[in-house]
């Protein structure tokens, strides 16, 4: 009885498809991500990647030349950075970026685990957990067709705070004079990486995963980037001559936001948007909840509006070309479709919003509340935003310090311990056909007098 009207395909209008919660076949395929080609991006990236695996720095300066269009003498900056390399950085952006810095660091730092954990699981059987940072490790930032300082503190903030001994960034040297933004090699300096890898893509990727002769060989990479550094990153990590992990997999960035009938239309566009001008294939959803036409025109009229008042408006423009509106008949059917997409992004704009945290099974970060734009998780609020994208919400946390620390674990067993569940140990292995187990087991309990018969 309230239906919106749908845009006019030829109005030139930015507006949102509009379909309801119960259009099935519509709905799966409004919420089909943009499909990645791997196998064909493999293709390009593999010759990239054994070729600086094989020649180091020359190959690595060729793909710099070939790709990003720089010559240059020596393929790294080293710390402490000259002062050149801080030209053009303002009071105001060192400010601001300071900012970010302690808020990141305030939640990360909180993140870190030093707990060594002790459980004695049978009287002598003392079991043991303790963290230790992960010693070298390449942090990726994007430098293709935007500046990202940004993203090189979300990576910086969290390896620093868990202790990594050592930190290189790798982004691709600007075009006019062969550098890196000023804001990046600021941040650079604040984490304390001894090193700019000037080189991106596949190339750069392959290089801190090998080691060439200027730079170190590291333990693991992160960071986003575009399909050639998403698929190197791929590549590494599954080559054991590499034995280097990578964070997480990458793909474009994504948004859902949840409004209802109570949201700020202009808030909400706004949102949608902010992620819209990341890319063409990004992907922004909303679910609107018992929505009326009228408020369901009021944020078309403000996706129009605001779009076209943006710098990246022809990005958004296509972006918006497949993003939907879908029209739900209740907050828990909401959930229940943004659970099964698991967005990177879920924006809540809702009565007590605060209330349905507790509903989210799958989401890489959620904004809670109309006053909590995704931008101010993207640079300030101290959350991370490298997060999974593509589904991977399911299965994958965001960037946080633990992913710079790794876990070992000890026993130690006295005789009375080995007494407790050596015959265990010995009937398993048994079992297993591992007689060299059983035998290391038996050998100690006999020596002790605690072999049991028919042992
Ligand atoms: P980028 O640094 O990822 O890639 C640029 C590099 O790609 C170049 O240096 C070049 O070496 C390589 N390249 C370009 N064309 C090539 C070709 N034809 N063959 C081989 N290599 C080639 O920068 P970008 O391209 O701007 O991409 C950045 C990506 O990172 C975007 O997709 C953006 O959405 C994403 N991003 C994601 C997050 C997040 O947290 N999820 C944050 C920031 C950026």
């Amino acid at each position: 009885n309230d239906k919106p009207t749908e845009p006019q395909a030829d109005s030139g209008l930015i507006h949102l498809k509009i379909l309801k919660s119960k259009e099935n076949v519509a709905l799966k395929e409004a919420l089909t991500r943009p499909i990645q080609n791997t196998n064909q991006i493999m293709k390009l990236v593999n010759p990239i990647v054994e070729s600086v695996r094989n020649n180091g720095d020359k190959s690595l300066m060729e793909f710099t030349q070939k790709f990003d269009g720089v010559k240059l003498k020596t393929p790294v900056l080293e710390a402490p950075f000259p002062k050149e390399y801080f030209d053009g950085l303002t009071d105001e952006m060192k400010e601001s970026l300071d900012l970010s810095i302690e808020n990141v660091r305030k939640f990360h730092a909180a993140q870190l685990q030093e707990t060594v954990l002790k459980v004695e699981t049978k009287p002598g059987v003392l079991c043991s957990r303790f963290p230790r940072p992960i010693e070298k490790v390449g942090l990726y930032i994007p430098g293709g067709t935007a500046v990202l300082p940004s993203t090189a503190l979300m990576l910086g903030v969290p390896a620093q705070v868990a202790g990594c001994k050592e930190i290189i960034f790798a982004s691709p040297p600007r075009k006019s004079d062969g550098k890196v933004s000023p804001e990046v090699v600021y941040v650079a300096s604040k984490v304390g990486a001894s090193m700019i890898v000037l080189a991106g893509g596949a190339q750069a990727v392959a290089a801190m995963a090998y080691g060439t002769e200027s730079v170190p060989k590291v333990d693991k990479i992160a960071g986003p980037g575009n399909q050639f550094v998403t698929a190197a990153k791929m590549y590494v990590q599954n080559d054991t001559q590499a034995l280097c992990s990578i964070d997480m997999p990458a793909g474009p960035s994504e948004v859902l936001v949840i409004c209802d009938e109570d949201a700020d239309a202009d808030f909400v566009a706004s949102d949608l948007l902010s992620q819209a001008e990341h890319g063409i294939d990004s992907q922004v959803i909303l679910l609107g909840v018992d929505l009326s036409s009228k408020k369901v025109e009021e944020i078309q009229a403000a996706v129009h509006s605001q779009a076209t008042n943006l710098s990246r408006v022809d990005i958004i423009r296509k972006c918006i070309s497949h993003s939907s509106i879908v029209l739900c008949e209740s907050y828990e059917e909401a959930f229940q479709i943004s659970n099964q997409y698991a967005p990177e992004h879920l924006i809540l704009q809702i009565s007590n919003a605060e209330d349905y945290v507790k509903d989210v099974d799958n989401a890489g970060s959620i904004f809670v509340g109309a006053y909590t734009p995704e931008s101010c998780g993207d640079y300030s609020s101290g959350t991370n935003h490298t997060l999974p994208t593509y589904g991977y919400a399911r299965q994958y946390s965001g960037l946080n310090t633990s992913a710079f620390q790794k876990f070992i674990t000890s026993q130690s067993i006295t005789p009375e311990g080995l007494d407790k569940i050596g015959k265990a140990v010995m009937c398993i292995a048994k079992v297993e056909g591992l007689d060299g187990h059983r035998n290391a087991v038996k050998i100690r309990m006999s020596k002790l007098g605690l072999l049991p018969e028919n042992f």
